[in-house]
């Protein structure tokens, strides 16, 4: 298939239906630095997701994958096109708007965890109630459920330097969740963990999106994990190239081995 900025929206699994759009880009390009040694990040990428959708993202490292997922969460500014979550547009909102934005609407589960060191785990998972301005009672039954579902409950007094690293991606995932935001965006939540703890993971994820209607948009270099999702969509040189529903772990290391990086600068 020819590249293309636009994915294949017709492959939708039938459990979406006609969900809600929660995620819309369009047209989206970002240029990182100026001149000759500017670098074309994102050439034009229109993505749309719905309520209660697992998306992956793959492609090769370079390929400007997490740059997407940063424009998607209004972390950074794109060069030219739109984001919007569901009818707000990012470029009509100031920081504190779209921090605001952040905080009720997305939870983000990244590699590096970005645990706060001096809590320990059920007060890291707290933190987003807390900020939101949650009331004890209230929030402590929400944390109680997380801890359970993440499988912590016995861990949560450890600080994240007392845990394991599949610990501290579990304790990451249940603080992106606790605040139930319509929107999780992943970068490799399943990255540097044993396999046991990343289908641990996975299956989490799985539940958030079927049982609470939460959407999921992750980067994955593993296709393993990316079989959990409904759809994945690959890019390559800064384009989604394609976008395929309801692969197997093989189908998905099939379509990978197609994306080799053709980009020489
Ligand atoms: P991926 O996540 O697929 O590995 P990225 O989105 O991180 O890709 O990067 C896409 C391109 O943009 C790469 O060529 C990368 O070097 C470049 N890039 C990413 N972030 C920056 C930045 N902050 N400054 C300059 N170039 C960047």
């Amino acid at each position: 298939m020819a590249a293309t900025g636009r994915a294949d929206l017709a492959e939708a699994p039938e459990r979406l239906g006609s969900a809600p759009l929660v995620v819309r880009a369009s047209r989206l390009v970002k240029v990182y630095g100026e001149g000759r040694s500017s670098v074309r990040a994102l050439r034009g990428v229109d993505l749309e997701v719905r309520q209660a959708e697992f998306r992956a993202i793959m492609g090769p490292s370079g390929s400007g994958k997490s740059t997407l997922l940063h424009l998607l969460g209004g972390l950074d500014t794109p060069t030219g096109g739109t984001v919007r979550i569901g009818d707000v547009d990012l470029a009509a909102l100031g920081d504190r708007e779209r921090t605001l934005l952040r905080r009720r609407h997305m939870g983000f589960v990244f590699q590096f965890f970005n645990l706060l060191p001096t809590l320990t785990a059920e007060e890291n998972v707290a933190f987003p109630l807390m900020l939101a301005g949650w009331d004890p009672g209230r929030y402590r039954r929400r944390v109680d459920e997380l801890l359970d579902l993440v499988g912590l409950a016995d861990r949560r007094r450890h600080l994240p330097q007392e845990l394991s690293g599949g610990e501290q991606q579990r304790v990451a995932v249940a603080r992106a969740l606790v605040a139930r935001p319509e929107i999780v965006l992943a970068d490799e939540p399943t990255g540097n963990l044993d396999s046991a703890s990343g289908e641990d993971i996975l299956a989490i994820m799985r539940r958030s999106v079927e049982e609470l209607r939460q959407t999921i948009v992750m980067v994955t270099h593993d296709p393993f994990a990316a079989s959990a999702a409904d759809r994945v969509l690959f890019m390559r040189d800064g384009l989604i190239v394609r976008e395929r529903a309801g692969l197997s772990t093989g189908e998905i290391l099939d379509e990978i081995k197609q994306l080799q990086p053709r980009r020489s600068a």
